[in-house]
């Protein structure tokens, strides 16, 4: 027998949200809504030209520079080109953080629970892993810098935060790189940027005052391209050398590249899917008060609902009705989904369907005794 690398004992194989198409096949549903994985649910279509132009090359290798796209997001961001480096998905950027800089038996913090690929990825290089529990569903940074010793190399911070949905302010994080040793990268994964509020931290700001960070980005929420897999890192140009070691040669494909450089371009697309997000987000949390159901104020496209109880039951109930959310004990939070604003119709449904288990499970008025309505 070949033994793979012991490491792997240690890491659990991620479990996506359910693909649309699993669940039809599976369940026999002609209609399925996925609100499981954060997805934009608008298809870009606008794309298309773009992409059948790029398919008359698509024999030819990528550029693995993604010159073009370079160009312009430097000039978006006002960045030294060279300070730019490009992931499949910003997972990918994740993975290069942790073998650019990671020794078996180094040091890696992560709060806990949060974002899992930075956990899955630390344990496949055998780091050392220190979870730092949030704090009433928030990072606790003063927790997390108490647990960085010389052997830390990486602390991980998703800023906004999934699956709670809170965010960290820039004086927070400003504090807390103050702090920071200047030999520990802080990796700020701000996969959903594009939704969080105005006192979000300035990445300029910290990029010009500190010289550990990496800042990530991706295409696949607000830009809706989840399905061509692109994220993008600003760094030093140092780090951003240390990361292209890493990388693979041709890891961003023809189709990511070219759509990602138009998508840019199209300003109008990105502001119709904040403004329906935000109206939609609002539309839910309405919704889920009604039914006196607790969640998270969220600066992203998702919502961490507390259900008061086991959540399995409502999770199944919905995957039943072709309404996909994630079910949070695989985060260690088994009361608690997550739910991903949807189009109109689709979160019409989920509120729909969470009513009809509350109801036909007789639990009308169990949220209300579990759950005391609050402030939110
Ligand atoms: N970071 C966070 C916090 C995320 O939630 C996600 C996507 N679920 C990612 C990174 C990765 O996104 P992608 O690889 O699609 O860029």
């Amino acid at each position: 027998m070949i033994r793979p690398r012991i490491a792997l004992e240690n890491v659990a194989n991620y479990k996506p949200g359910k693909p649309i198409e699993e669940v039809k096949r599976e369940l026999g549903l002609k209609t399925v809504y996925k609100l499981a994985s954060n997805e934009n649910p608008f298809a870009p279509l606008y794309l298309k030209k773009a992409i059948l132009k790029e398919l008359a090359d698509i024999n030819r290798y990528p550029e693995g520079t993604c010159f073009a796209l370079r160009q312009e997001l430097a000039k978006k961001h006002k960045i030294d080109p060279d300070c730019l480096v490009f992931g499949n998905g910003s997972d990918e950027l994740i993975t290069l953080a942790v073998r650019a800089y990671v020794e078996p038996g180094d040091e890696v913090v992560l709060a806990y629970p949060t974002f899992l690929i930075y956990e899955i990825q630390s344990r496949l290089s055998e780091a050392v892993i220190k979870k730092v529990p949030l704090k009433d569903r928030h990072y606790d940074l003063e927790a997390m810098a108490a647990q960085i010793t010389s052997r830390t190399r990486i602390v991980f911070i998703a800023n906004p935060d999934n699956p709670t949905g809170t965010y960290l302010n820039h004086k927070q994080i400003e504090d807390f790189l103050a702090k920071a040793p200047t030999d520990v990268l802080v990796f700020l994964d701000e996969a959903y940027f594009d939704f969080a509020p105005k006192d979000f931290p300035r990445s300029k700001e910290l990029l010009s005052r500190y010289k550990n960070i990496v800042i990530t980005r991706t295409f696949s929420k607000a830009y809706a391209l989840a399905g061509v897999r692109l994220g993008y890192a600003l760094t030093t140009k140092e780090i951003a050398a240390s990361l292209n070691k890493a990388r693979e040669p041709f890891n961003i494909n023809r189709f990511a590249q070219v759509a990602a450089l138009a998508a840019l371009k199209n300003k109008v697309f990105l502001k119709k899917v904040i403004r329906h997000t935000t109206l939609e987000k609002k539309l839910l949390y309405a919704g889920l008060k009604k039914l006196r159901i607790k969640f998270t104020p969220s600066a992203t496209n998702f919502i961490l609902v507390d259900f008061g109880g086991p959540a399995k039951g409502v999770c199944d109930y919905l995957l039943g009705q072709g309404v996909v959310v994630r079910e949070m004990s695989g985060w260690g939070f088994p009361d608690y989904f997550r739910v991903t604003a949807g189009l109109h119709k689709e979160n019409e449904k989920f509120l729909k369907c969470v009513k009809q288990y509350i109801v036909g499970a007789g639990l009308a008025c169990l949220p209300v005794r579990q759950v005391p309505a609050r402030k939110e």
